[in-house]
This record gives structure tokens, sequence and C-alpha cells, in this order.
């Protein structure tokens, strides 16, 4: 565990924690809980719910919220997200400081925001698409 902050979670929270941190897909709370079940984990699905609301509150993990779905993002900077139509997976889109300054200064006061280190909102950007993996195959139920 590298991050302090992650090394005081209790073991049910370090549990649903690790099982969105392994995956690069960002895992719904249903993935998570199977992810945790399949592992041999005896874990409602009400503690999963529970732990991530808490881990939420905390700070050490991002929802990711898809309209019809709610995804788990482990990332501890404000960035945006990419959801495939096709196999679901939601991946990390490298948003710098710049490009977000380039998306909100047409309604955000760019020089309050430029004097301070704050992020005067939270970020939640999610581009729908097809991924590289889904791009030029037809068939992906196998
Ligand atoms: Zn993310
Ligand atoms: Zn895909």
């Amino acid at each position: 565990m590298e991050r302090s902050d992650a090394g005081r979670l209790t073991s049910r929270q370090k549990l649903v924690y690790e099982a969105i941190k392994k995956r690069k897909e960002h895992p719904s709370a249903q993935t998570i809980h199977t992810i945790l079940s399949d592992g041999g984990h005896d874990i409602s699905m009400a503690t999963v719910y529970r732990q991530l609301t808490n881990l939420v509150e905390r700070g050490i993990v991002q929802r990711v919220d898809l309209g019809n779905d709610t995804r788990y993002c482990p990332g501890k900077t404000a960035h945006a997200h990419f959801h495939c139509n096709r196999c679901d997976n939601v991946t990390n889109v490298l948003t710098t400081r710049d490009i977000i300054h380039e998306i909100i200064s047409s309604s955000h006061d760019n020089e309050k925001w430029r004097k301070g280190d704050e992020w005067c909102f939270s970020v939640q950007i999610v581009i729908n698409g097809i991924c590289d993996n889904c791009c030029g195959t037809r068939d992906i139920s196998s």
C-alpha cells in the first residue's frame, strides 16, 4: 500500500478499494460485489454500497455517473472519462488543468481560479464512444 490514507482503511474498505484499483475499467458496485464474491469473500451487496459511500465521502474514490449506471474511479486527480458503448468499460482520459480551463472558460471566472490552488468545482466529463479495443470488432459477446 503506497498511499498513507489508504493504509488507514478498515479491512472491508480496503477490500472494496483494492477491487476498484486493480481494474482499469472502473467497475460498478455490482461488478465489485461479483469480483469479491468470486475471490471467496463473504460480503453483502449492502456492505459494498456502504463501503463505497464511505470511500467517496473520504475522497479516496470518485463516482462516475453514466446516467443509467454509476462506476467507481480510484483516481485522485480530476480527469475525464471515456465510456465504451460496446464493452462498457470506462477508462481515464488525460485531462490537464489547461484543458479543463479551456472547457469552462466561457462560464467560469478564470482569474479567480488561476490564483488559487483549489479546484472550485468537480470534474464530471464522460465521453461516450467506442474504445480502441472494440474499434473494428463486431461481436463482443464472446
Ligand atoms: Zn478515472
Ligand atoms: Zn470497448
